[in-house]
C-alpha cells in the first residue's frame, strides 16, 4: 500500500513550500559537515527533506564516529525518495552506496518524523506494513502449521531493547549500519563467528551447499541413515529432498515438497512418517518463522542452529542460544545483513539498555576492532557483495 501512497518526503503545495524555505541551503551545510551527500541527486531539483527530517538526520549522525561517514566509501549519499518512486521503505542500497528515505504509507514528513518505537500500535502498524511484503505469510498458512496462537512481530518481540525512541532516528542509524558492515566485510568475513551469531548461508549464493541443509533435517527426522534410499524416480532420498526444499522450486511448486511421501511409497510406515516430518519442518522455515517470538522453536533447532529460509529467500542459519541470550529484535535474526545492522543501531544508541543487551564480545568488537579495521591501511580493498538492498519501514 505504501507503494501507491508514497509522494515523496518534501511538503507540498504553497504552504509546504513556505515550511521548507531554507532546506536546500541546510542540505549543503549538513552535506559539508558530514562528507556525505544528504539530499536529492544534484539532477533532482525537487524532493528536498522537510525540515524535521534534516534535524534528526542531524542528530544521529552527530553521535556516530566520523570516519563511518565522511571516508566511507560505502556510503556517499542519504537521500529522499524520488517523488512517485515505489519503494515502500528506507533502504540502503548497497551498489549505489546510499541510504534512501521513504516516508512509510505515505505519510506527510512531519508524522512520520514523530513516529515513536516505544508506541504499540506504531509499532504495531509498521510490522503490518513490514509482514505484508514477506512471502509465504498467510493465514490459512499458519492455520494449517498451528501458528495461529503466535504473534508475528519484525521490530521487537523476542526482545524489544531497540523498539523505544524516534522511528527516523534508529532507521537511519541501522542504515548507517548496512554501510558499515559493507566498508568492513563484516558479512563476508565475520558473520560465522559465534559472538556475531554464528550465521551460515546455503545454496548457490551461500557458503555452503543445500544438500548440507537437507542432510541435517534428514537427520533430525531419524532418516540420517536412509540417505541412498531411492524415490520412485530412481532418486536418492538425499538428492531428492535437497531438490524439494530449494526456496525456489518450494514456492512455485509446492506439490514438489508435499509429494515426497507419495514418492517414497514403497518405503514403510516409519520411513513415511519420518518424511513428513522433514516436510513440515520445511513448511514451517518458508512462511519467515524469525518473525514468531521463539524463532521457530524447538521444531526448527538442529544441535543448536535454527534453520528457515530468509526474506530473500536463501536458507540461513543460526546458533540458538545467541538469540535466545542477545537478540535485540525478531528483525536481527532474520538474515545475516539485519543482525549486523541492528546490532549497529543498538550499540550507537544514545540510551545504555541496547548497547547492554549484546553479547559482551560483540561490544569489544564494536569498541576496539572496528575502530581498528577502519584505520585506512587496513580498510583497504575489503569491499563486499553488493547486491542486495536491505530495506525496512
Ligand atoms: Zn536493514
Amino acid at each position: 500500500m505504501a507503494r501507491m501512497l508514497n509522494r515523496g518526503t518534501g511538503g507540498h503545495g504553497l504552504g509546504g513550500l513556505l515550511a521548507n524555505w531554507g532546506a536546500t541551503e541546510r542540505e549543503t551545510a549538513l552535506s559539508a559537515k558530514y562528507g556525505v551527500r544528504i539530499g536529492p541527486p544534484p539532477d533532482r531539483p525537487n524532493g528536498h527533506f522537510s525540515h524535521s527530517m534534516l534535524d534528526r538526520i542531524d542528530r544521529v549522525l552527530a553521535d556516530l564516529p566520523p570516519e563511518h561517514l565522511r571516508g566511507n566509501p560505502e556510503l556517499t549519499a542519504i537521500q529522499p525518495a524520488a517523488p512517485g518512486g515505489d519503494s515502500a521503505a528506507s533502504v540502503y542500497d548497497g551498489t549505489e552506496r546510499a541510504i534512501t528515505m521513504v516516508n512509510p504509507f505515505g505519510m506527510p514528513s512531519w508524522l512520520y518524523t514523530e513516529l515513536n518505537r516505544s508506541s504499540g500500535l506504531q509499532r504495531w502498524l509498521m510490522d503490518k506494513g513490514a509482514l505484508s511484503d514477506y512471502e509465504g505469510i498467510s493465514r490459512a498458512g499458519d492455520q494449517a502449521l498451528g501458528l495461529c496462537h503466535q504473534t508475528r512481530q519484525v521490530m521487537g518481540g523476542t526482545s524489544s531493547v531497540l523498539a523505544h525512541g524516534n522511528l527516523v532516528k534508529w532507521t537511519i542509524r541501522h542504515e548507517v549500519g548496512h554501510s558499515v558492515d559493507q566498508r568492513v566485510g563484516w558479512q563476508a568475513q565475520l558473520k560465522q563467528q559465534a559472538r556475531f551469531g554464528g550465521w551460515q548461508t546455503y545454496g548457490p549464493d551461500g557458503d555452503f551447499p543445500l544438500k548440507q541443509v537437507a542432510t541435517a533435517i534428514l537427520g533430525k527426522a531419524g532418516l540420517g541413515s536412509q540417505l541412498e534410499v531411492k524415490d520412485r524416480w530412481r532418486m536418492p532420498l538425499l538428492e531428492s529432498v535437497t531438490a524439494a526444499l530449494n526456496p525456489r522450486v518450494a514456492r512455485d511448486v509446492p506439490e514438489r515438497l508435499a509429494d515426497l511421501i507419495a514418492d517414497f511409497a514403497d518405503q514403510t510406515d516409519e520411513f513415511r512418517e519420518h518424511l513428513d516430518q522433514v516436510i513440515r519442518f520445511v513448511q514451517l522455515a518458508l512462511v519467515q518463522p524469525w518473525t514468531l517470538n521463539d524463532g521457530g522453536g524447538d521444531a526448527l533447532a538442529i544441535d543448536g542452529r535454527v534453520y528457515h529460509v530468509d526474506h530473500f529467500g536463501q536458507w540461513v542459519s543460526y546458533l540458538r542460544q545467541e538469540r535466545t541470550d542477545h537478540a535485540l529484535s525478531n528483525y536481527q535474526f532474520s538474515t545475516p545483513a539485519e543482525w549486523f545492522a541492528e546490532a549497529y543501531a543498538a550499540f550507537y544508541d544514545p540510551k545504555p539498555g541496547p548497547c547492554a543487551r549484546l553479547n559482551p564480545q560483540v561490544r569489544a568488537w564494536f569498541e576496539s576492532e572496528l575502530p581498528a579495521s577502519l584505520r585506512p591501511e587496513v580498510a583497504a580493498g575489503t569491499q563486499q557483495d553488493a547486491s542486495r538492498q536491505h530495506e525496512e519501514n
